[in-house]
């Protein structure tokens, strides 16, 4: 990939007490209005005349461009090899990662970048904007700012925020527990099942209980094979044997996220289930998530799910959509053992999922 190198002098040489490294892959935050009205992604090298308090933090900012920044929707497995591959290639050179990524698909791209850089221990903080850096009321310079602060934070000389986070609108989110919540107003990030990690205010107030502790030695691994032989299947009242039946002759198919109701019910009736058992006796692995995004899949709280253990479902307990087929690609590509994949699934791999349920 041919990136595009910029590094910033934001603070005389002598006052540099950290040093990060965003990475630039696009999205509303980095646009600018051209002559015409349309937002099109602006000049990187030119942050300092957009944000001139940068030269205020005693940080050596280098940034790397995306050689064409993207629109989030269009993110792809390329692009988030491309992202892990950055981080990893120059882990040992900056306290910490800062990611400028659009929201669309930021918790996506979060949680994919949790599993592939396993034994991380440095802070990588996703943000974006809802307005364009340019714009007069835009949301990005608090969202940039306070994304380096918390990506140069330490205590006692350990990063405080050792994980792949987002940071939006004055929240700290773990990256594979957060959801796009709002495309309109600036709070456009959730995550329901698992306390922020930290609030922004007059200070930055971390809650050290929720945050990843920092782990002394660990060496960091690249993953860099992902599998998208995978589908995500909402369920919806009306749905037809004709439709999930497709779905589930897809060429290839190897795992599908289904999206169920509630605690994580289903329609009972035998059609669906004899559709669903005979995609599970194919060996398509199935996992549970609920369409709720606060809460968590018990199997077998109602009989409407009983039977979805019984013929093999996994349950996804409290994980989101983002994290369980971002996972699910990960794991289809990185564990040889199908029995392992199943296992992994229900099993906490960063901090995604809680474990304290019988389903
Ligand atoms: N469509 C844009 C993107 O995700 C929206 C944003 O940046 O917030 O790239």
């Amino acid at each position: 990939m041919n990136y595009k190198i910029v590094r910033l002098n934001t603070a005389a040489k002598s006052d540099i007490t950290s040093s990060i490294l965003i990475i630039y892959t696009g999205g509303t935050l980095g646009m600018a209005y051209d002559e015409t009205g349309a937002l099109v992604p602006f000049n990187f090298g030119q942050i300092l005349e957009k944000i001139p308090t940068l030269t205020s933090m005693n940080i050596a900012i280098t940034v790397i461009s995306f050689p064409e920044p993207i629109d989030s929707s269009n993110v792809n497995m390329q692009h988030w090899v491309d992202m892990a591959y950055i981080i990893y290639e120059n882990y040992d050179s900056y306290d910490g990662f800062v990611v400028l990524h659009g929201t669309d698909t930021m918790a996506y791209s979060a949680s994919m970048l949790s599993f592939m850089l396993q034994g991380l221990s440095k802070p990588v903080i996703f943000t974006g904007a809802q307005l364009p850096i340019s714009a007069m009321r835009s949301d990005a310079r608090e969202n940039l700012m306070t994304s380096l602060e918390i990506a140069t934070a330490k205590v006692n000389g350990k990063p405080i925020v050792p994980e792949v986070c987002i940071f939006f609108n004055h929240l700290l989110l773990r990256g594979n527990r957060a959801k796009k919540v709002q495309s309109v107003h600036f709070d456009a990030f959730e995550s329901e099942n698992y306390p922020p990690l930290a609030e922004s205010g007059i200070i930055i107030d971390y809650n050290y209980a929720a945050i990843k502790p920092f782990e002394e030695g660990t060496k960091l691994k690249y993953l860099n094979k992902l599998d998208n032989r995978v589908m995500v299947i909402k369920l919806f009242p009306g749905i037809t044997a004709n439709v999930l039946d497709s779905c589930f002759e897809t060429k290839g198919l190897r795992g599908v996220v289904l999206e169920t109701y509630g605690s994580g019910n289903s329609p009972s009736e035998a059609w669906f289930l004899n559709c669903l058992e005979k995609a599970v006796q194919k060996g398509i692995i199935i996992l549970n998530v609920s369409q709720c995004n606060g809460g968590r899949v018990i199997q077998g709280r109602y009989q409407t799910s009983k039977d979805l253990k019984r013929i093999g479902i996994l349950s996804g307990g409290d994980i989101t959509t983002e994290a369980a087929i971002t996972k699910m690609m990960f794991l289809l590509a990185n564990e040889k053992d199908d029995a392992e994949i199943r296992r992994k699934l229900i099993t906490p791999l960063t901090g995604e999922m809680s474990l304290n349920e019988k389903g």
